[in-house]
């Protein structure tokens, strides 16, 4: 088998058309999102305007992470210290980072082999726990029964926040993921579907709540230079009640974003391209199981996901292993320490423990890959022939 080249964390390089809009406001000086002329807006409020028609929401915030939307959310829904905050056993430290930089404790919900929130476990720890909102991590972008969920969701009276860092662009039904609930939190950062480095959108149709939120932000009382924010009498009170805790975006940041927006679609569209081509190469490998996408769903196939379930520990790692030596970088997510961005909630120390037993069963056979778009389908073909490879002789050695 011949190795693979290819750079599994190399992103396609900034258009020029972007990096033309980020010299002029370089040159211009003025990367402070307020630092507009007359009534201007800014690159920044133009980002917030453009993103929130895209989305379909009514307000649209941006921010400096994804992380920083998250935590925003909770905060701008009153979310204070020793409050429960339900999330998926299955995400990325961002997510209870944020459940812990309010204060509140991360009550975490098991997943099924198709990675999204078990949804018996959802409504009995809604029954045991009487959390202040669920904090959906649509993580790798797997979208759980959005019905389903917020019928059990209306049932309890329990808020919902999603966050959409690896759902940017997809949709449920035809709805955008982040449109469901009280609000949508995304991210810019390099390796998710914009690329600004670090950056981040808080969406919402609630008014106060985006209010709140855009004081959080660090707006002083500028929150009228906004983008997509509510009318100024909104603020009336809140101005004066919230807090001032700065993540604004910067003009430099939204400049390089703006003209990704406009090609967000045809990305999508060549992500899944290469997604799927890897997916219906290793749905036909024996011993893999490729988690079921409901027709109602449209994803974005950034990232690739598949489960070894019969494997294991060691033949896992033989995987890993094995197919790092042929170029190709898988994570497994049932490692027993976090490597790179890559943990599990096991070692959380933050977190109370919890006993998670289904979820554990599943990460301890599920690998994980980013799906580069500088990968041509050539080298999608020659990644899903190497994985398939591996563990096949992976497997075998086992039964040997
Ligand atoms: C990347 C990521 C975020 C947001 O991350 P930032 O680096 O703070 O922008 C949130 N959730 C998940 C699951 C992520 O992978």
């Amino acid at each position: 088998m011949q190795p693979f080249k290819g750079s599994f964390t190399q992103q396609e390089p900034i258009a020029e058309k972007a990096i033309e809009a980020a010299v002029e406001v370089l040159r211009s000086g003025r990367l402070h999102r307020y630092n507009t002329i007359g009534d201007e807006l800014g690159p920044v409020a133009e980002l917030e305007k453009a993103y929130a028609a895209y989305q379909g929401s009514k307000y649209c915030l941006a921010c400096t992470s994804g992380g920083y939307a998250m935590a925003t959310a909770l905060r701008a829904l009153g979310v204070v210290s020793g409050e429960k905050v339900l999330t998926n056993a299955f995400t990325l430290a961002p997510v209870p980072g944020a459940i812990a930089a309010v204060g509140a404790e991360a009550v975490l919900v098991e997943i099924t082999a198709d990675l999204v929130l078990n949804l018996d476990d959802l409504e009995s720890k809604i029954k045991a726990v009487e959390p202040k909102v669920l904090l959906l991590s649509n993580m790798r972008g797997h979208l759980c029964d959005m019905d389903a969920l917020m019928a059990i969701l209306d049932r309890y009276g329990v808020p919902l926040i999603e966050d959409c860092a690896h759902t940017m662009g997809a949709t449920w039904n035809g709805r955008k993921s982040g449109s469901f609930g009280l609000a949508g939190c995304f991210s810019t950062q390099t390796y998710k579907h914009m690329n600004s480095g670090e950056g981040g959108f808080l969406t919402s149709n609630d008014p106060e709540f985006m209010a709140r939120a855009i004081i959080l932000s660090g707006s002083y009382m500028l929150y009228e230079r906004h983008g997509a924010a509510p009318s100024a009498d909104v603020f009336a009170d809140i101005k004066l009640d919230t807090p001032n805790m700065s993540g604004r975006m910067d003009n430099l940041r939204a400049s390089i974003l703006l003209s990704q927006l406009d090609v967000l679609e045809t990305n999508i569209d060549r992500w899944n391209e290469r997604h799927d081509l890897i997916a219906d190469r290793l749905r036909l490998c024996n011993g893999v199981y490729v988690p079921h996408r409901p027709e109602q769903e449209r994803y974005v196939g950034s990232s690739f996901q598949f489960l070894v379930p019969e494997a294991s520990d060691e033949q896992l790692c033989q995987i890993v292993s094995e197919a790092k030596a042929l170029g190709v970088e898988l994570k497994w997510f049932g490692a027993h320490a976090p490597v790179g961005f890559t943990s599990n909630h096991q070692s959380w120390r933050y977190v109370e423990p919890q006993d998670l037993p289904k979820t554990d069963a599943i990460l301890s056979g599920l690998l994980d890959m980013r799906i580069p778009l500088t990968f041509s389908l050539e080298d999608c073909a020659h990644v899903a022939d190497i994985i398939a490879h591996v563990v096949r002789q992976a497997l075998q050695k086992g039964a040997a």
